[in-house]
């Protein structure tokens, strides 16, 4: 850190309170934050909350530098029926729905090929627990995926997927993802975590994924040699004490598992979530307020930034700018230009399916910092060294997304996609 950087900022903490200031030295000095400190740290706001910005823009660069990362990609949610009804959740449909569907592999596969056309490296399969489903539905789909595009990297299949197909097919969970690996699935997503606390989860998802089978599927993977994100859902009625004993749970998994290649927040969007519409919860919030978000993210970089290095922002969630604004407090990643979203859409967020390559390198350089494409496990694919980056990648032609990839809503209401419980396969006693 340079003597002008360290300047700057200890006017900046001098503004904070005592407490505060205390706890930021201790960060500064490389000394490792607890419980206690960061209990102290969440309630920061005002002057004390700008500087706790600023010591995590300060780690974020010791720790990672200055470049921001981007992955492109395609998310496909295959299917929205599902089998549990988490109530924070508005994507699930029942499989009476007139709204359910459930794409084929060939569809699937034609949206992995398509995206693999326009330059995509990964693409991310992620749905609801369809009733009935072939257990081993998941792995050929990998293998359909690998086999039509192989140099695309399928990162799929949330913990709670992985359990539930493995009891389906009747075997264990490691088993199940040695399957999924044979048949080339390059990594999971940490999703289906929310609040890794059993008294939240029981208000909110009641017979999700318990904490102690989330750890076991992602010790598991990562055994395996599977890397996986890890994520938090928060700004709904989880406490900053219920937030951190997340955070240092993700911690303490870290240090033993060395798997997780980044660590991603993500704001609670309420507006058509069941648990919001209809009040299950009292002291329900709608979201996180933005000094919540940003004390959030600050903190993470804190807490997890030496043994998870990349905090990734999703756009998808807080938009474009405000993406860009959480890149100066601790975030080193604008994740995936995703081309089909549907999980936040159906939730509310509003802030469409796509931004092109050349949009996110926009919006970093606009942040003061340098892009940076990545794999999805972070190796880099390309560095953007000079501002005329301006060369035009297939992608960056896409001026409509839903026209040319189909909106959620499409999704939602073309006939042939519709979920048809007796045409699902019947389940075959061996695995493919
Ligand atoms: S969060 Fe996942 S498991 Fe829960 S209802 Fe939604 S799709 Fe189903």
């Amino acid at each position: 850190m340079s003597a002008a950087e360290l300047g700057s900022l200890e006017v900046l903490t001098s503004r904070a309170t005592a407490e505060v200031r205390d706890v930021l030295e201790q960060a500064l000095g490389g000394r490792e934050l607890g419980r206690r400190e960061a209990l102290v740290l969440g309630q920061a706001r005002g002057a004390a909350l700008e500087a706790l910005g600023a010591v995590a823009d300060a780690l974020r660069r010791e720790q990672v530098g200055d470049e921001v990362g981007y992955v492109v990609n395609r998310n496909v949610n295959f299917t929205n029926v599902c089998v549990k009804a988490c109530r924070f959740c508005a994507f699930s449909r029942t499989s009476r729905s007139e709204e359910a569907y459930f794409l084929s592999e060939e569809e699937v596969v034609r949206r992995a090929v398509e995206a693999a056309e326009l330059g995509a490296t990964e693409v991310c399969l992620q749905a609801g627990l369809a009733p009935g489903l072939d257990p081993w539905t998941y792995v050929r789909l990998t293998r359909a995926v690998k086999r039509a595009a192989p140099a695309l990297h399928v990162h799929g299949f949330s913990p709670e997927e992985v359990k539930y197909a493995a009891r389906l097919a009747r075997v264990g969970l490691e088993h199940y993802l040695e399957a999924l690996q044979e048949a080339g699935l390059g990594s999971l997503p940490g999703t289906s975590a929310e609040v890794l606390v059993p008294s939240v989860r029981e208000l909110i998802s009641p017979g999700r994924i318990t904490v102690q089978e989330w750890c076991a599927v992602i010790r598991a993977a990562h055994r395996l040699g599977i890397p996986t994100t890890c994520t938090l859902m928060f700004g709904h009625v989880e406490t900053l004490e219920q937030r951190v004993e997340h955070l240092l749970l993700l911690r303490s998994l870290q240090r033993e598992t060395h798997g997780f290649t980044e660590f991603v927040p993500l704001a609670f969007v309420h507006e058509e979530a069941p648990l919001f519409a209809r009040q299950l919860v009292p002291g329900l919030r709608a979201g996180p307020s933005a000094e919540e978000v940003t004390a959030l993210y600050a903190l993470s970089r804190l807490l997890l930034g030496r043994d998870i290095p990349h905090l990734q922002v999703s756009w998808v969630k807080h938009g474009p700018e405000e993406a860009q604004r959480l890149l100066g407090v601790g975030a080193d990643d604008l994740g995936g230009t995703l081309m089909n979203e549907s999980i936040s859409t159906s939730a509310g967020a509003q802030h469409g399916q796509l931004l092109t390559p050349r949009q996110l390198r926009r919006l970093i350089r606009a942040a003061g910092r340098r892009p940076l494409q990545r794999s999805t496990t972070y190796e880099v694919l390309r560095r953007f060294e000079q501002a005329s980056d301006g060369e035009h990648e297939a992608l960056d032609t896409v001026t409509d997304a839903d026209s040319r990839f189909g909106s959620y809503q499409q999704l939602v209401s073309t006939k042939g996609h519709r979920f048809v419980l007796e045409r699902r396969a019947p389940r075959p006693a061996e695995e493919p």
